[in-house]
């Protein structure tokens, strides 16, 4: 059927792509991936033979979303991935659906995985209710404003980070939210997958343990606000000076 296939593949247990994203890969005349070479093995490992594959990056999406809303129109089916997990979730894709919807073409978004989902799933945080805040900022300013604003959040909220930066986010997670819990999950589905269970003020120093934690992927999920019995002493005005005051402290 002439559609946009919306196609989530594995984020590291190669077993977690599903029978209909295998169908619809192999059904697909042309799939839209992000980096092609990356993409091919696990194609041919679930038998897609000789694929017609167009890269679709953050950096040519708006100027390719014509040209592929085109090739639908012209009776094909386009499948999209993304290097890992489900496309559009801090991945590319968001102005492909647009130009879609916008044109009346069907889009069909095929649930699976998603590093996200994953991670809340383990947390033990509230999941009823949550916010995915994708991946934060890495100047130390616009770091610390964001996490700032985000004191009075009451849904559990879910960060992106990669390894390189953990270290200044843990550091930043600590001085903005102190005894708040927070869990970081490494390398999730994979054989080192690794869950750490602590609290803001001693997560840098619980990373700093594990010699490996700056390998592979990690998300971070951080407990949401409550509200203390005592908080209502200190109207909320003042309590974000004292945050920004005790962030300032070495
Ligand atoms: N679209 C993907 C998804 O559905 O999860 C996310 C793509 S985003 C560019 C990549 C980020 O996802 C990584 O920096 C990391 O924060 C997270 N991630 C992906 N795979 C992961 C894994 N196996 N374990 C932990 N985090 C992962």
């Amino acid at each position: 059927q002439n559609a946009l296939y919306i196609v989530p593949t594995p984020i590291g247990n190669m077993d977690d792509i599903t029978f209909r994203a295998c169908d619809v890969l192999k059904k697909a005349d042309v799939i839209c991936a992000e980096d092609t070479r990356h993409s091919l093995p696990l194609l041919e490992s679930i038998g897609v033979k000789s694929p017609k594959l167009i890269s679709f990056h953050d950096h040519n999406e708006t100027e390719k979303a014509d040209k592929i809303t085109a090739i639908i129109e012209e009776g094909n089916s386009v499948a999209l991935i993304s290097d890992a997990g489900t496309p559009m979730v801090s991945d590319p894709g968001y102005h492909l659906v647009a130009a879609c919807v916008n044109k009346g073409i069907m889009v069909y978004p095929l649930p699976g995985a998603c590093a996200a989902i994953t991670a809340l799933c383990s947390s033990g945080m509230p999941s009823d209710r949550f916010s995915f805040e994708g991946f934060l900022p890495v100047k130390e300013k616009a770091l610390h404003d964001k996490l700032r604003s985000l004191l009075e959040e009451e849904r559990t909220m879910i960060f992106y980070e990669a390894p390189r930066r953990i270290f200044d986010t843990a550091k930043a997670l600590g001085a903005v939210f102190g005894d708040r819990k927070v869990m970081v999950a490494r390398e999730l589905t994979k054989t080192f997958e690794t869950k750490y269970y602590t609290t803001c003020n001693h997560l840098a120093e619980e990373l700093e343990k594990d010699p490996n934690v700056q390998k592979g992927e990690m998300v971070i999920v951080l407990a949401p606000y409550r509200k203390k019995e005592n908080d209502n002493a200190i109207p909320s005005e003042a309590k974000k000076l004292i945050d920004i005051l005790s962030g300032e402290l070495p």
